[in-house]
């Protein structure tokens, strides 16, 4: 659920996570925007899932309202003593003024630093997202070292896709090159990446993030409203080889952003068989 800004109505969004539970839909994503920026539409959309049977809860944040609103870490506190709740933090580096630039806020890291210092001590699991981009390329490591201390239970980096190149912007090549020497340092069941395929992964097959993505994905936005079983191939985000029919992986492989798909082809992998 993309809570991107405040023009959807409260009841759209509660209506729309009615419509998910009886679609068989048992975790609730909040992200957006920053859905802690409203802090009543957190507590009342979670209230509502505890109350259909939601399984898990997950809120994608940059980290600002948890280190803003003490009332919303209270929340979420108690929610954690009886479910299962992650909170998936935006990391664009370990150091502050390059995570500021990055996310355009100055502050930001500070924000950032004080919510993971504060989630740390509920039982809510920690998940962290880092897109790996032209500031922060060479930093991996020292960032996955910086993740550690918040005993984070999902370490992903992702291969950005953005419809245009801007200065952020790095070789596909590369990105895949730097997430794999991380292979090495950390803990292959939590480290976790989107946009690479298995081919791409020999030997951290595991940390092929979409394979941990649930089979069915229902999705609610402004622009689209609610779309059942969400498939980004099928919705032309994602492109694999005509030569992926015959790989083993086929059925369950989501191939890369198509922003990247020219330069996956031009590697010339060979399907998995
Ligand atoms: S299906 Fe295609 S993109 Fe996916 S792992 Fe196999 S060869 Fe790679």
């Amino acid at each position: 659920m993309y809570m991107k800004n405040k023009n959807i109505p409260l009841d759209e969004l509660k209506n729309a996570v009615v419509k998910g539970r009886k679609n068989g839909c048992n975790e609730l994503v909040l992200s957006g925007g920053e859905p802690t920026l409203y802090p009543n539409y957190i507590t009342e959309l979670i209230d509502l899932g505890k109350s259909l049977g939601y399984k898990k809860y997950i809120i994608q944040t940059n980290g600002y309202g948890l280190s803003q609103y003490d009332d919303l870490i209270a929340y979420i506190g108690n929610v954690a003593e009886d479910d299962d709740i992650c909170i998936s933090f935006s990391v664009h580096s370990h150091i502050a003024s390059i995570h500021d630039d990055v996310s355009g806020n100055k502050g930001a890291f500070n924000n950032l630093s004080d919510a993971m210092n504060k989630i740390i001590k509920t039982n809510c699991k920690i998940y962290t997202n880092t897109v790996v981009n032209a500031r922060n390329i060479d930093d991996l490591k020292d960032i996955s070292a910086y993740l550690k201390k918040f005993n984070v239970s999902i370490m992903q980096f992702s291969i950005m896709h953005l419809k245009e190149e801007n200065e952020l912007s790095v070789s596909f090549t590369d990105a895949v090159k730097a997430i794999r020497e991380l292979g090495c340092i950390v803990d292959n069941d939590i480290l976790k990446t989107e946009g690479i395929p298995y081919c791409l992964l020999h030997g951290m097959e595991k940390c092929v993030g979409e394979s941990a993505w649930p089979n069915s994905l229902d999705i609610y936005n402004e622009t689209d409203n609610y779309l059942h079983d969400f498939k980004q191939l099928d919705y032309g985000m994602r492109k694999k080889m005509t030569s992926c029919d015959k790989c083993i992986m086929d059925k369950i492989c989501m191939g890369v952003w198509k922003e990247t798909y020219g330069e996956f082809s031009a590697m010339k992998i060979h399907p998995i068989m």
